[in-house]
């Protein structure tokens, strides 16, 4: 369920018709609801209700400072992966200790700021990766609370690309070898042993893999217990689905995951952590854009848009579906015509959709990609000099620009010619 309704014939978020937005602020443009961001968030909270727990909102997902001071007012915690989301959680207002640090990559001076600056735990992947930290933490004179990273190898059936649960990812540990680099860990240094993490993977459209996996960071639980170990928290990572093509796909709720939560561990005495993005800011973002030509092909029509792959990456990386909806309500049982939506980037991977049935379009009509709000304004690069799109809040019936459309100057300026060429 989401904020972008039609009402008196246009396409809304909230109270706020998008050919206002457009007019104002142009397009492409990402605008997000204020009510659809804080309401997945409270999903998640409430289906964890009962079990003492914290939702830490993937940043990676979608980190507009706008967005996140909105969770971090509602009481989330964050999962950041870099440095950059580090410092955008602090700036939004979230302390250290709800900040959770993932990532394979850590470096040495990321785990300094963290340390220096207060944080929850981190989420550790590798063996030279806990040296690393137990060196960093000893030279601040601190002890860095961590969990390690298994691998549960179960498949989470989701995109390859976005599975990370399998032995042969790069993410974690084996969970076979988990006790020996528990450990090793506990014999460092620096470090304090606080629990477990798993992550499988993102947009699983499924609770078994959530459930297999569970079970098995449930069982070593009782095992690392038995070695010593405090195990009294248990990040069991995000990755729950969302139905990015309303007309065929329900995606499981996160009350019924939380339900999977419950019977999997929810009789360890821990405290439960988990990581969504996806369902959070997913439903919450549209992508706004208009249409530039229609121009007729062999045997289809193209409709090019002003938004390319450069905004939204995710059908070119992904093969990813996205509803594309005309702003201008269709009338009812009016026809539809195949349609290869399609970009001005000089790639044909530059395809949102093809042969994809929409009622007729014309040059200068605005249209929606639903679901745009996880993985889209931060995934969205500047290739073939084509500006940032800019980032639009809406709550009720008003709207703030969060990121602005940077200047061609602004874009140009960036660059350096040495003066010896
Ligand atoms: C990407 C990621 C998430 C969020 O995944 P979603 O599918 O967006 O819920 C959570 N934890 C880790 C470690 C991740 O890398």
């Amino acid at each position: 369920m989401d904020h972008f309704l039609y009402r008196d014939g246009l396409l809304h978020a909230e109270d706020v018709p998008l050919d206002d937005i457009a007019a104002t602020v142009g397009t492409p443009a990402y605008v997000y609801s204020h009510a659809t961001l804080l309401r997945h968030f409270t999903l998640f909270d409430e289906a964890l209700a009962g079990m003492p727990h914290l939702v830490c909102y993937s940043v990676k997902a979608s980190s507009n400072l706008a967005l996140l001071s909105i969770l971090a007012e509602a009481g989330a915690g964050m999962d950041v992966v870099s440095e950059g989301e580090y410092r955008r959680a602090r700036a939004a207002g979230v302390p250290g200790e709800r900040i959770v640090f993932s990532g394979v990559g850590k470096t040495r001076p990321e785990m300094r700021t963290a340390l220096e600056g207060g944080i929850r735990q981190f989420n550790l992947e590798s063996e030279p990766e806990m040296r690393a930290l137990s060196e960093v933490a000893v030279s601040l004179g601190v002890e860095a609370p961590v969990t390690i990273r298994v691998n549960p190898d179960v498949d989470a059936r989701t995109h390859a690309k976005i599975s990370t649960g399998k032995s042969e990812n790069k993410f974690g540990i084996p969970i076979a070898r988990a006790r020996e680099v528990y450990a090793e860990a506990a014999k460092l240094p620096g470090l304090r042993v606080v629990g477990i993490d798993v992550h499988i993977g993102s947009q699983l459209t499924e609770l078994e893999p959530f459930e297999t996996a569970y079970r098995k960071v449930a069982e070593l639980t009782a095992a690392l217990r038995a070695d010593g170990h405090a195990i009294d928290r248990l990040d069991l990572g995000g990755g729950l689905g969302i139905p990015y093509e309303r007309s065929n796909s329900a995606p499981p709720l996160p009350v019924e995951y939380g339900e999977v939560v419950k019977r999997t561990v929810g009789q360890l005495g821990c405290e439960i952590q988990i990581e969504p993005g996806r369902l959070i800011a997913g439903n919450a973002g549209i992508l706004l854009s208009r249409v530039v030509y229609v121009k007729q092909g062999e045997g289809r029509d193209f409709l090019i848009l002003d938004a390319a792959m450069n905004d939204l990456i995710r059908p070119a990386m992904y093969d990813a579906w996205h509803d594309i909806v005309p702003v201008a309500e269709p009338a009812a049982g009016a026809e539809t015509r195949p349609y290869d939506v399609v970009g001005p980037i000089c790639e044909s991977g530059d395809t949102f959709a093809k042969g994809r049935p929409m009622s007729p379009l014309r040059e200068g009509d605005l249209v929606a990609f639903r679901s745009a709000g996880a993985y889209g304004a931060v995934m969205s690069s500047e290739y073939n000099s084509r500006l940032l799109a800019p980032e639009v809040l809406v709550r009720r019936d008003h709207f703030a620009v969060i990121r602005p459309r940077p200047s061609f100057d602004d874009m140009l300026a960036r660059d350096r010619v040495p003066e010896w060429i």
